[in-house]
């Protein structure tokens, strides 16, 4: 959504699989007019992206992922990096802070996937149920910041992943 090289999600998509042995088939782009963003923060509310993805893609199996370009927040939170709706079954990450031109530094499209695929799992973590650890390496740790996303890994601790499996 909304600026998201497809190549970004074909390579997130076998890593994916990797992690939650689901297979992720790529649904065509999804495009949110700036008119739906809030207009003085000029971020989108997640559930309003949330429910942008549910009306696009209705007739579905498993659990919908989106990538989107735009920034996003919620109630509470001036921003986030992606969230995800257990019930609904429906998860998103903003790429918008995770690139280095965010924080004036060069690009750098390796640390853009890498992150991406952390708040990937992080957010489809949330969708299988699970809730933040405190194990700073865990792909659960909740990211105040991009330094908290950098420091933790693309897997689950042993704890999380067991819980993972339990609810797959
Ligand atoms: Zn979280
Ligand atoms: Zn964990």
């Amino acid at each position: 959504m909304n600026g998201v090289e497809p190549e970004l999600c074909e390579r997130l998509a076998p890593c994916l699989e990797e992690r939650f042995f689901h297979k992720f088939a790529i649904e065509k782009p999804l495009t949110l007019s700036p008119t739906q963003a809030n207009s003085i923060r000029r971020q989108f509310f997640l559930n309003t992206v949330f429910n942008r993805m549910l009306a696009a893609y209705p007739a579905r199996e498993g659990l919908l992922l989106g990538v989107i370009g735009s920034d996003l927040y919620k109630t509470s939170h001036n921003f986030i990096f992606g969230d995800a709706s257990e019930t609904d079954r429906v998860a998103v990450v903003s790429t918008f802070r995770l690139k280095p031109e965010f924080y004036n530094e060069a690009p750098d499209d390796a640390a853009v996937f890498n992150r991406t695929l952390k708040e990937c799992v992080h957010a489809l973590g949330h969708s299988f149920g699970l809730k933040h650890c405190y194990n700073t390496r865990c792909a659960m740790y909740y990211s105040h910041s991009i330094y908290d996303t950098d420091a933790k890994l693309t897997y689950f601790c042993d704890t999380c992943d067991k819980r993972v499996r339990a609810n797959r």
